[in-house]
Parts: structure tokens; C-alpha cells; sequence
């Protein structure tokens, strides 16, 4: 990953890499962002540099050696740790004592498909799906025997913990020990989403650096989002929440926004809502897998698919395919959507 693939966080780069090139890089940062806001990315991207062959002012060079492994993710002085726990595609004895190493190819395949990966992604792509992960003893005791291994071809051994607010007492302990005397050339690149959980004994070992949230346009340009589909999904979201909370006076402005789009656009929005439906379902039925949240949906889906009622779907499903064909047959958009939105509200 080159600093130049990142979107957003322009400064930051410029600071990290002059950080590197004036010698003033700690040898542990800890990285805090909203979850999927890239710091993975960036924790990658540095690592990449450090380790260039051909270090360029403002990024790796991308075609070295070293910045070709780093690229596929499989250069041997690139180390992962993140949150595991017990799956079917493990062997009974991988079983008792889960580490991250066991699930390195499905990791590998998560992060160079979308580096901005969340916690959830991360646990459905390595087949934990509905288990919360744990960083344990055993694998502070096997970045131990990493790091007390010399660098097999770069300068730094880079290790990058993913949510180390995920480990236990007893592997926080063993952390701390490591950033309180580091193996030599050893950098330590810790993506947090909850700082405050981790012990303040190893928050102040590591260099703080926060990620400024994306910005919606951003956003949108890291998931290939249009601007059609971005509005859709907000009109769905107020709308449940107003029918959610009951709140008829919230509710109509989204209805009037409906109905004063054009009849293709209304149509679209009623698909998406029933694909949207369907997805707030799965969640419900514990099928996240098949759901297949992007980073920008994965909040407010499951929050839906905690709140609203069994018979919700079916009915939500009924008022929809009510109004594709009331849109179908010219009826009064006013009318199309007011009752449509009445029938959610209800449904709620
Ligand atoms: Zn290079």
C-alpha cells in the first residue's frame, strides 16, 4: 500500500513520511479512527516506507523488492495480530488456543480487497461471523516469538495490531513489556477504534496519531457509492427512524422528498428500500454473511435489526411492492408515498 492509494487524511501522510525522513518515528504509533476511516491503510502504507528499498520524498517507491511483498501483503517482516476465536475450519487442537496466524489467507484476501476494512468484515471474512474476537496470551506469546527473530530482509520489523483494545489482561501485560524494552528494529502499528479501553500504561508507551473521520464525498469515492445511492439510503434511514419513533410530523417530509422524484427515481428508491429491508432481516436472523454490509450501511442496518418487530418485513414488503405498482399505474405520488409511509410506521 503507497500513501497516495489512501483517500483522505491528506497531512498526515505528508507528516508521517516526514517523520520517517528526519529519524523521528517512535518505534510504536497508535493509530485511533472511526471504524473503517482507513488507519489500517495507513499503518500498511508506513510500514511499505520504512522498509523501501528506494524510499521516494513522498511515498515508497511501489516497484522494489521489499514494497512488492508489502504490496501482496507476504513480505516476512510483516507481522499481524487482530481480534480470533474459535471456527469450524479450524483443527481441534487450533481450537483450544486460536491466534491470527491461523487465519492469515482470509485476512490477506480481506485487507487487499478493501484495507478499510471493519470490525464486523473482519469477523465474517475469517468465519467468526457472530463470536466477538479476543487477542490472547498465546498470541502475545507468539508476536514474543517473532520479534525475538532477527529482520529476515528489512531494516524494520513491522507489526500491526488490529484492535488491540481486544486483548486480555493477561496479553495486554505481555504487550506492555514489549513496548516498554522493544526488540531492536522494531516498529509496532497499533489501529485502536477504543483507545480508552487499552491500559494507560501502553497508550503512553506509543505515539498517538488520530484519523480524521471521511467525509460523505470520500465516503463515496472509497466504495464506488453514487450520489443516487448515498441519498436513497438516507431517505430510508430517516424514514425508519420517524416510523421508529412513531414521530408522523418526521416522517412526511421524507414521504413529499419521494414523492417529488421523478418516477424512475421513485421506482429505484423502492427497490433499494426492499433490498435495504432485506438486509436489516438477515442481520435480524443473525445472517450477516449474506447481508453484505458496506462500511456505510453496517451501523444503521444493525441498529434497525435490533429494534424493529418480527412482523415488521413482511408487512414493509407488502406497502412496497404496493407502491412499485401504484407507481406503475400513475396513481398520485403524494398519495403513493403518504400511504406508503403510514403502512411503515405502523409496521414498526
Ligand atoms: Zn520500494
Amino acid at each position: 500500500m503507497r500513501f497516495t492509494e489512501i483517500i483522505g487524511n491528506e497531512a498526515l501522510k505528508e507528516s508521517l513520511v516526514k517523520m520517517v525522513q528526519g529519524n523521528r518515528l517512535g518505534h510504536a504509533i497508535l493509530f485511533t479512527e472511526e471504524s473503517g476511516g482507513g488507519a489500517f491503510a495507513f499503518a500498511l502504507a508506513l510500514a511499505q516506507y520504512v522498509n523501501c528499498r528506494d524510499r521516494k520524498p513522498e511515498d515508497s517507491c511501489g516497484v522494489c523488492n521489499s514494497c512488492h511483498k508489502y504490496q501482496k501483503l507476504i513480505h516476512p517482516d510483516l507481522h499481524f495480530v487482530f481480534p480470533v476465536s474459535s471456527s469450524n475450519s479450524l483443527s481441534e487442537s487450533e481450537k483450544k488456543g486460536p491466534i491470527s496466524d491461523y487465519f492469515l489467507q482470509p485476512f490477506r484476501e480481506l485487507a487487499l480487497a478493501n484495507p478499510y476494512f471493519t470490525e464486523q468484515q473482519l469477523y465474517d471474512a475469517i468465519g467468526i461471523e457472530n463470536k466477538s474476537g479476543l487477542i490472547s496470551v498465546n498470541e502475545a506469546k507468539r508476536i514474543f516469538e517473532k520479534l525475538s527473530l532477527r529482520a529476515a530482509e528489512g531494516a524494520w520489523k513491522t507489526m500491526i495490531i488490529f484492535l488491540p483494545e481486544k486483548m486480555n489482561a493477561e496479553a495486554a501485560n505481555k504487550l506492555l513489556k514489549l513496548l516498554e524494552e522493544p526488540p531492536q528494529g522494531t516498529l509496532f502499528l497499533l489501529v485502536s477504534h477504543n483507545p480508552e479501553r487499552l491500559l494507560p500504561t501502553i497508550r503512553s508507551r506509543c505515539q498517538p496519531i488520530a484519523l480524521q473521520p471521511l467525509s460523505r464525498e470520500q465516503r463515496r469515492q472509497l466504495e464506488g457509492d453514487s450520489d443516487d445511492q448515498a441519498d436513497y439510503r438516507e431517505i430510508a434511514n430517516s424514514l425508519l427512524a420517524a416510523g421508529l419513533a412513531k414521530k408522523i410530523i418526521d416522517l412526511f417530509p421524507q414521504c413529499e422528498m419521494l414523492a417529488d422524484l421523478g418516477r424512475e427515481k421513485q421506482r429505484e428508491w423502492c427497490l433499494f428500500m426492499e433490498n435495504y429491508v432485506r438486509k436489516i432481516y438477515l442481520v435480524a436472523r443473525g445472517l450477516d454473511s449474506l447481508a453484505d454490509l458496506s462500511g456505510q450501511e453496517e451501523t444503521s442496518v444493525r441498529d434497525f435489526a435490533a429494534k424493529v418487530k418480527p412482523s415488521f418485513y413482511e408487512k414493509a414488503f407488502a406497502a412496497l411492492e404496493d407502491a412499485l405498482s401504484a407507481i406503475g399505474s400513475n396513481v398520485n405520488p403524494k398519495l403513493t408515498f403518504c400511504d406508503l409511509g403510514n403502512r411503515l410506521l405502523l409496521a414498526l
